[in-house]
């Protein structure tokens, strides 16, 4: 009978995603005609940009995100359907229409990062997609026509490279030397484009700028004087880089610029490998800008600093949008944006846009000393777990020379956080696996996420806005709203205007464009098609 349980609770979830899809009989949007298909779609990820920013700073907003916001096909509420909110999953997930489980990139820490991928001309560590499984859009769109191109940019590896999946196209991302760079696992040598970009030290010219509000102080609700930001060191406006463009060009990477420059950037190489110019072919361009990441964990969600780091990506989107308008040509283009996941203020920041009052740390150290302790009361080598996304096992070998279940183990942990306050729920993986998909919205968020039986044996939930003991500076990678509610937009020809009140969820991304490009996907997706057109 243990058998029996342990592969029906295995096979629980893949039955339930593969009813979930059949069953997402929606409107499909119709195909465009072919000579109505743009040349180029652009996919833009804003990473950590929560759906409350495009509403919160709503009149201040006049640039490209103004743009997609009142001319797309606009979901303020569209979702990460996963548990784990961070760049890695989210970045996977918006091009492929498959949940974490599905792709094999289930956080940051088991990206894309491996000493197999060296990078060109930087130390930083390698980096390649040997985790991703599967295809994604721009498979499909060159398994249509071969003759597609795609570039990908991003200011972190993993922003570049998982979007795209395992295809080895142009894909690079900004090294913290202050050059943007590429893996081996692409190529040998940068292209001209690149090397003549870098040649410019773009990034190093900035060496002393200052970083002051772009409108005047009046437009701005937030005080600037909160030493929860930061660390408590330079959290108030004006922030100057350092002075020496070494410095300048890795600090760069912690303010708005670095959006600016990564657009510079992909409009050359849009230019250089002449995307979007050939009638009858669309090519791919994938954007991913991450200063807003980096600002929101810097200065936090309710910063004056984040509100002016929405207004100048904002502002860069839309000179962006603009100039490959010019070069492609009008109605050409089509746009895709989302983000990889939100974000929640520091539990000690009483925040008034977040209904946080009641956010608690938790220290789940006890719960690690209580599975130590049963690690070595069994003979176990506690060595062979580590606390990563949960209760990860890394060698079986110790267990299994003793006899003893790692899932004995992992509920001595899940036991010792149970009764912790501000645990939302902490569960064996397998327990998980044999929960409601449908109205267990935690249950269902982790089933997305990791498979039952892998490394991970036990998980813990928070309670909504908690954060773990440690941790100094604002972040994410709870399922809650907070974490998981991003904008989802479409914009274009073809695509009516309008905000859209139904389900929109990222898996659903690559399906919807496949379906409005004609292009069929090469394999069975977590994600179905929205509606596009009234
Ligand atoms: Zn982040």
């Amino acid at each position: 009978m243990p058998l029996r349980s342990s592969r029906l609770a295995r096979l629980l979830p893949a039955v339930l995603l593969v009813t979930a899809c059949s069953a997402g009989a929606q409107p499909r949007p119709a195909a465009l005609a072919p000579g109505d298909r743009p040349t180029l779609l652009v996919f833009v990820t804003v990473d950590q940009l929560g759906s409350d920013y495009l509403e919160r700073y709503g009149g201040n907003l006049t640039g490209g995100l103004a743009r997609l916001r009142d001319e797309g096909a606009t979901w303020m509420r569209g979702r990460h359907d996963h548990a784990i909110a961070e760049t890695a999953p989210g970045h996977a997930s918006t091009m492929s229409g498959r949940f974490p489980v599905h792709t094999g990139i289930a956080s940051n820490s088991q990206g894309v990062n491996t000493t197999a991928s060296p990078l060109i001309g930087s130390d930083d560590l390698g980096a390649s997609p040997f985790r991703f499984l599967g295809t994604t859009l721009y498979d499909w769109m060159a398994s249509a026509d071969p003759r597609t191109r795609a570039l990908s940019v991003s200011r972190k590896d993993r922003g570049a490279i998982l979007p795209i999946g395992r295809a080895k196209v142009d894909v690079y991302w900004y090294g913290s030397n202050g050059v943007f760079t590429t893996s081996r696992y692409y190529r040998d040598t940068l292209p001209g484009w690149v090397r003549a970009f870098n040649a410019q030290r773009a990034p190093q010219s900035f060496a002393g700028r200052v970083w002051t509000p772009l409108l005047p102080d009046d437009r701005y609700a937030e005080p600037d004087s909160n030493a929860l930001e930061a660390g408590g060191r330079d959290y108030t406006f004006p922030h100057r880089l350092p002075t020496d463009p070494d410095g300048a060009a890795s600090a760069i990477r912690d303010t708005p610029w670095i959006d600016s420059l990564t657009l510079a950037f992909a409009l050359d190489g849009t230019r250089a490998l002449g995307l979007g110019t050939v009638p009858g072919r669309t090519d791919l361009l994938a954007v991913s800008l991450s200063a807003t990441d980096a600002v929101g964990h810097k200065y936090g969600p309710d910063s004056k600093e984040i509100h002016d780091q929405i207004l100048r990506v904002d502002r860069y989107l839309g000179a962006f949008l603009d100039e490959l308008e010019a070069r492609v040509g009008r109605g050409r283009v089509i746009v895709a944006l989302t983000a990889d996941h939100g974000v929640a203020p520091l539990p000690e920041w009483r925040s008034p846009y977040y209904a946080n009052h009641d956010a608690q740390r938790v220290d789940t150290r006890g719960a690690w000393r209580a599975a130590y302790a049963a690690m070595r009361a069994a003979g176990v080598d506690t060595s062979a777990v580590v606390d990563d996304d949960g209760f990860r096992v890394l060698d079986l070998t110790p267990f299994e020379r003793r006899g003893v279940d790692p899932d004995a183990i992992a509920s001595v942990w899940v036991n010792a956080l149970r009764p912790l306050n501000g645990v939302l729920r902490a569960a064996l993986l397998r327990d998980l696996a044999r929960g409601d998909t449908i109205t267990d919205d935690v249950a269902r968020r982790w089933m997305h996420m990791l498979p039952v039986g892998g490394d991970v044996r036990a998980v813990v939930t928070l309670e909504p806005f908690g954060y773990f003991q440690p941790v100094t500076y604002a972040t994410h990678g709870q399922l809650h709203d907070h974490d998981t509610q991003v904008p989802i937009i479409f914009w274009g020809p073809g695509i009516a205007r309008g905000r859209r009140a139904g389900e929109a969820r990222v898996v659903d991304m690559a399906p919807t464009l496949a379906a409005l490009l004609g292009v069929r996907p090469l394999e069975a997706l977590d994600g179905h098609a929205l509606p596009l057109r009234p």
